[in-house]
């Protein structure tokens, strides 16, 4: 069988680790460092690469959901290193007196990182933060589906790191298959559901143990005591950025039955506010691909097809630029792609509820998703929502905004993945926690051996009666 590059590079980072050992904080640090100023010396051809990439993705979105949030956490990383790196103290079991317990922190060893296409920088040297930061060796395997900006990566971090210490593999679907079989120290998959269990399969045969960020249908749930505009503002402000294609995108929309009408309303003034044109309209992302941008056309007809009401803002020109305007469906069949797949575009269906516990019980009977928004300023509403239901994470009266701190976990939960990264959880989850136990010169423990007898009997009795 032929050897592929992604086979020589973990011989040579495998070979790293065994000869070097656990990196220092000033070694991590100064990769650190190195990574911030490729962030900063790039920008501009990153964001260039991007915008290439999708036919048009508005700098603005590559800076404020790129860029920014990728500094932030290379920031908080080199703020806090040192104290997330000392070994942790814990209690040693009293039976066992004077010993001292503690958890050291070590590196994994080589960490394989395979990104998507919707945010190719962040999801790509976001992973690369944490696993570093951690003392790890990474081997990358950027979307193929973006490759302007995954061989720009591969050029910049060859030029700034050794490749025993990090690497970029490029390259299709077969190549991604060939590397999620690797017999890495952990693996990072960020992309959709359908392909993280391919990645899990994969990983099996070596027990590999994986983070899983995957997708799902995001819901935002609109409460009957919160302006009706201003949560339809907020949802637009969400769906629309990157035009839709973000995992934490509100999917779709919880609102009562009887505001239905007037949120419609709400929501496609909202949209013309933020993107008055849409076709020549920097702000506005483009679809993609070609066949993405065919999916959600077929998503549309599929509901108009089933008898949906469907609000669209027709704009002669943006299918050229491969745009898809903004479009709300109010009653999209229960068996249509719409209310089944993940949508991935600028399209906001819409589900009526009656009360409360109706459109948690909707929530409840579909899979556990990525992300969950709640518009109410009811503490019991919103104590109702977060305690009656299950996802990645929640922003209230907001969307996105949770995935942008640095110091809360990012992850799924259930169908929408396993494990999380970014600041400390992130160092924690690409760590291993190792245990040591150091009994002291008196060793007590010891002399209850065989052959046992009276000081035995006399410990069991004293321990097990112990409360
Ligand atoms: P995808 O699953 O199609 O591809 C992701 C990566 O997997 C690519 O690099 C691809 O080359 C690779 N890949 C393809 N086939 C593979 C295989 N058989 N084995 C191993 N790797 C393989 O996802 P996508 O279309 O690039 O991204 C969109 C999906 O990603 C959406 O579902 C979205 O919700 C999800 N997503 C999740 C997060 C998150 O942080 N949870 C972030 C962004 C996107």
């Amino acid at each position: 069988m032929r050897m592929h590059e992604s086979d020589r590079l973990l011989a040579v980072q495998k070979a790293a680790v065994a000869q070097q050992g656990t990196p220092s904080y000033g070694m991590r640090r100064a990769a650190l460092d190195t990574l911030l100023s490729i962030v900063r010396q790039q920008r501009r051809a990153l964001i260039d690469a991007v915008s290439e990439d999708f036919g048009n993705r508005a700098a603005s979105e590559t800076e404020l959901g790129e860029l920014m949030p990728l500094s932030n956490a290379i920031k908080h990383a080199r703020r806090h290193l040192r104290r997330w790196m000392r070994p942790q103290r814990r209690l040693a079991d009293p039976a066992f007196w004077p010993a001292r317990a503690c958890i050291v922190y070590q590196p994994l060893g080589v960490v394989g990182i395979i990104s998507p296409w919707n945010y190719p920088i962040l999801l790509s040297l976001g992973p690369l933060v944490d696993a570093i930061a951690a003392g790890n060796r990474v081997m990358l395997k950027p979307s193929e589906l973006t490759p302007r900006t995954s061989a720009l990566l591969k050029s910049v971090l060859a030029g700034a790191y050794a490749e025993e210490q990090i690497a970029v593999v490029t390259g299709g679907a077969d190549v991604a298959a060939h590397f999620s079989g690797l017999p890495f120290d952990h693996l990072v998959f960020t992309g959709s559901t359908r392909v993280g269990r391919a990645v899990m399969a994969a990983a099996a045969a070596h027990l590999t143990p994986v983070t899983l960020e995957l997708g799902g249908k995001s819901p935002a749930i609109v409460c009957r005591d919160y302006p009706l505009a201003k949560a339809a503002r907020s949802i637009a402000i969400g769906k629309l950025f990157n035009a839709g294609q973000t995992c934490v995108a509100p999917d779709y929309a919880l609102v009562p039955a009887e505001r239905i009408d007037a949120f419609a309303t709400a929501y496609m003034a909202a949209t013309r506010e933020l993107y008055p044109t849409i076709a020549g309209n920097p702000d506005y992302s483009s679809i993609v691909s070609e066949r993405h941008h065919r999916r959600l056309r077929d998503m549309v007809e599929e509901a108009r097809a089933g008898g949906a009401r469907i609000e669209e803002r027709l704009e002669a020109g943006a299918a050229a630029e491969r745009k898809l305007p903004p479009v709300l469906i109010i009653g999209a069949p229960a068996s249509s792609a719409l209310a089944s797949e993940e949508i991935f575009g600028p399209i906001l269906p819409v589900v009526p509820y009656a009360d409360l516990p109706e459109a948690l019980a909707w929530i409840i009977d579909r899979p556990k998703p990525l992300a969950l928004y709640c518009f109410s300023n009811d503490r019991t509403a919103i104590a109702s929502v977060i305690n009656g239901t299950s996802s990645g994470g929640v922003t209230l009266n907001g969307t996105l905004l949770h995935v942008a701190q640095a110091d809360l976990p990012f992850g799924g939960v259930g169908a929408s993945g396993m494990g999380a990264y970014h600041g400390r959880d992130g160092f924690l989850q690409l760590s291993h926690a190792r245990s040591v136990l150091g009994l002291g010169r008196f060793n007590m423990s010891e002399r209850i051996a065989a052959p046992y007898g009276k000081l035995t009997r006399l410990a069991t009795r004293l321990f097990l009666g112990r409360k």
